[in-house]
This record gives structure tokens, C-alpha cells and sequence, in this order.
């Protein structure tokens, strides 16, 4: 234990990070409720089984990179690694399946004990959006439309591309996968041992590999356009068409499957050059066979999730908050009227700021640091008169002014 540190790939979030991340959130949310999609919170902890059995055995999540704990009354139990999963647990937990089509947003945080680096944490947050219920393409053209406008409104669009593929249905993935174990099994010794690993129980994720050994090998593999059944095409061509219309630009990327087992038609990043190694900043796609791989109704789904940690670094400073006034009394009297008179504004919807000791001189430099706008001195002789002094912080200007008077004075301050 190294005492009073965090620990490692943890961060304490301060207003000026607060603020950038409140910025992201409360602007996906506006925009997700623009579509229809309505808040949820499920709880940062479950029982373990609920990744192990949709993250699927084979995952980097749920093999090297979740905090799970028994806790005191033995249960097995894991911090939620992505959001997911926990949703569909509790679409079925809730019996919502009379509901659907379903429309969720959340955020919040998420653990996986990984490699700390820039962008890369051990507790990050994420905002997701889920639609459960839509077998259609129009269910992937409206999540992923959703996700671009929320770039667009947080002014990321120039700065984001979208990375586009389809992993087509079952039976399009079974013929693939044979042709890709053949071909990467003529290379196995080649192969980096996490994708030996691989190749027999989820061949598809070698193609994502970071290795760059693997990576020289997948550059040769067989592409999946050629695999893709009827049905599997003309759903991505209505997805791509959809995408189209809406003039929302992609780049076909054969090589993107995404880290999680349960992924079908289509999967899809939006990606940034601006964040050095760590530059996906939103993934997705569609999962059709999870809720009923964990014993629900079989239920359609599309979703996606976005790292606000990695949105927050992108987005432009957000307008610092509205500039408070500043009380400043002088002597015992003063002081005790202080309290009263920053209530009664506050009240009104100013902010406030009091001082709580010094000199006028002093309170006026506090005044000064938290860039008051104006500073309201509360001393003797204007108390007997009843009124206050009023300055102007910007331009210095100092007028006395009754303390029936006030309220409209300060109406130029808002
Ligand atoms: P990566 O390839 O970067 O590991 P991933 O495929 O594990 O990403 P997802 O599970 O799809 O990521 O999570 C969605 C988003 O959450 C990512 O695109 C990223 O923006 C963010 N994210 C994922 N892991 C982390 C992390 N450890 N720290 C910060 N943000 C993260
Ligand atoms: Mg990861």
C-alpha cells in the first residue's frame, strides 16, 4: 500500500474536470432524449456471472481485467466492467420484455484492471446508449445517428470518423469463421500466444489483435464481405444506405470486430488521431443473441458505449460559471447582517461568494480571485443609512445605493 495516493489508474475528478465531464454528459443527454431515449442507472456492482456469461470466456474483460471480490456473505461479485451486460440483466430481471422497443442512456463508472496510461484507466467513465427490441436495420442507422450528433454537438465531428463493419448473422460468421481458422491456422506458430489462444474458441478477435506480428498475418487474411450471406448483405447495404442519406461519413474497416464475444452485423468505432494510442472514443453494434444467451426472451439489441474521460480531453473549455458577487462586511455588526443579506441573493439566483476574514483590502483581493463581478461592502456609516456600497469589480465604478433599492441595482449584474 503506498498511504495517501490514489490508486493506480484512478483519478480524482476536481471541478475543472467535473465540469468538462458534466459538459459531455449533459450533452448526450440532451441529445438522446431528443430520440426518445430515457435515463437509466443500474448498479456498479453484480453478480459475476452476469459478465462471465455474456463477456464470454474468451474475452480480455473477463480473463484478465475485472474486479471481482467475494463478498461477506460469499457471493461472487464484480465491478461493472461496461454497461451492457447490466442492462440486459436487468431487462430481465425487470420483465420489461412487455416494453419493447426499449430506448436507454446512462452513465457512470466502470472497472477493468488494465495498463494505466493517458486515456487508459482503471476506473474511466463511460455514457451508453442502448435500443433493445429493433431486429431491423434501422435500429443500427438511428444508434449510430444518434451517437454522430452527439460529436456533432460537442463539436467533435471534424476531429471523429466513423469505422463501419458487419460480422453479418450465424450462419454468414460460421462460413468465415472456417475459411480464417484455416488461414491463420497455416501461421499458428507465427501467432502472438494470446491469439494461439484464441483461434480455437473466437478466431474473429484475432483480426483485432494489437500484436504487431499478428497484425502482419491478419493484413493477409480473407475478408468477410465474400461470406456474407444474402440477408447478411442487404442488411448492412440498407444499414450503409441509411448512413447515406443521413450524410453521415464511415470507412469500411474489415478488420473491426470489437472485444466482446456476443457482436452481429454491425460493428462499428468512432475513432480520433487526436488522442495519440488511445483514439477510440465511442464503439458499438448490434448483439442479438445476448439476452437470450442469458436466459431471457431472445431479444434484439444495439448499443454502444463512449469513454467520457477521452470525449472530455477533445471537447473545447467549457464556459466557466456564472460570475459571482461578492459580500464583503466590515465589523462584528456587518459581519452577522453578511450571512443574511448572501442568502436572501442566492435566494434570487445570484451566486455568492463571503469572505470569511480579513480586511477590506483582503476581501477585496479574494473578491478579485474568484473574478466576482461586483462587490457589495457592507460598512458602518452605509449600514446606519441603510444602504450598501456597490463596485464594480470590471470597471471600478462605486455607487451607494439604498437596501430597498438593491435588488434592481444588481439586476446589471446577472
Ligand atoms: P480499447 O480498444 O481502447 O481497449 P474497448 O474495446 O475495450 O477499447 P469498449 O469496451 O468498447 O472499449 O468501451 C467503449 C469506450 O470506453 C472506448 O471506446 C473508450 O472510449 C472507453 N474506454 C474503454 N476502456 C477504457 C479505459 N480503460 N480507460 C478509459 N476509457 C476507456
Ligand atoms: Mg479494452
Amino acid at each position: 500500500m503506498s498511504g495517501l495516493q490514489p490508486v493506480r489508474g484512478t483519478h480524482d475528478l476536481f471541478p475543472n474536470d467535473i465540469r468538462r465531464h458534466r459538459k459531455v454528459i449533459d450533452t448526450a443527454r440532451a441529445v438522446a432524449e431528443r430520440y426518445g431515449y430515457g435515463e437509466i442507472a443500474t448498479p456498479i456492482f453484480e453478480f459475476s456471472e452476469v459478465f462471465q456469461r455474456t463477456l464470454g470466456d474468451t474475452s480480455d474483460i473477463v480473463t484478465k481485467e475485472m474486479y471481482s471480490f467475494t463478498d461477506r456473505g460469499g457471493d461472487n461479485i464484480t465491478l461493472r466492467p461496461e454497461y451492457t451486460a447490466g442492462i440486459a440483466r436487468a431487462f430481465i430481471s425487470g420483465g420489461l420484455q412487455q416494453h419493447l422497443p426499449l430506448k436507454f442512456f446512462c452513465h457512470g463508472p466502470m472497472f477493468r484492471y488494465e495498463r494505466p496510461q493517458k486515456g487508459r484507466l482503471r476506473q474511466f467513465h463511460q455514457i451508453d446508449v442502448e435500443l433493445l427490441g429493433v431486429a431491423q436495420p434501422q435500429g443500427d442507422i438511428e444508434i449510430i445517428a444518434l451517437g454522430w450528433d452527439i460529436l456533432v454537438a460537442l463539436g467533435l465531428s471534424e476531429s471523429c470518423v466513423l469505422e463501419l463493419n458487419t460480422l453479418g448473422d450465424g450462419t454468414s460468421r460460421a462460413a468465415y469463421r472456417k475459411v480464417l481458422v484455416e488461414y491463420l491456422g497455416a501461421h499458428r506458430d507465427k501467432l502472438s500466444e494470446d491469439s494461439r489462444g484464441r483461434l480455437e474458441r473466437n478466431p474473429l478477435r484475432v483480426l483485432d489483435s494489437k500484436d504487431e506480428a499478428d497484425r502482419k498475418i491478419v493484413a493477409g487474411a480473407p475478408g468477410f464481405e465474400q461470406h456474407l450471406n444474402l440477408e447478411s448483405a442487404a442488411f448492412f447495404a440498407t444499414v450503409r444506405a441509411g448512413l447515406d442519406a443521413l450524410k453521415i461519413p464511415y470507412k469500411l474497416n474489415p478488420r473491426l470486430v470489437r472485444g466482446l464475444d456476443y457482436y452481429c452485423h454491425t460493428a462499428f468505432e468512432f475513432t480520433t488521431t487526436a488522442l495519440g494510442a488511445q483514439g477510440t472514443v465511442m464503439g458499438g453494434g448490434r448483439y442479438d443473441g445476448l439476452i437470450e444467451a442469458m436466459g431471457g426472451p431472445s431479444t434484439p439489441g444495439i448499443g454502444w458505449a463512449a469513454g467520457i474521460e477521452r470525449l472530455a480531453m477533445l471537447i473545447a473549455e467549457p464556459p466557466s460559471p456564472a460570475r459571482p458577487l461578492a459580500v464583503v462586511p466590515m465589523g462584528a455588526e456587518a459581519e452577522a447582517m453578511a450571512q443574511v443579506l448572501a442568502r436572501d441573493l442566492r435566494r434570487i439566483g445570484f451566486a455568492v461568494e463571503l469572505g470569511y476574514s480579513g480586511n477590506l483590502k483582503k476581501r477585496l483581493q479574494r473578491a478579485n480571485r474568484v473574478k466576482a463581478r461586483a462587490a457589495l461592502i457592507l460598512g458602518e456609516d452605509e449600514l446606519q443609512r441603510q444602504a450598501i456600497a456597490v463596485r464594480d469589480l470590471d470597471s471600478g465604478d462605486q455607487q451607494e445605493v439604498p437596501l430597498n433599492r438593491l435588488e434592481t441595482h444588481l439586476a446589471r449584474f446577472r
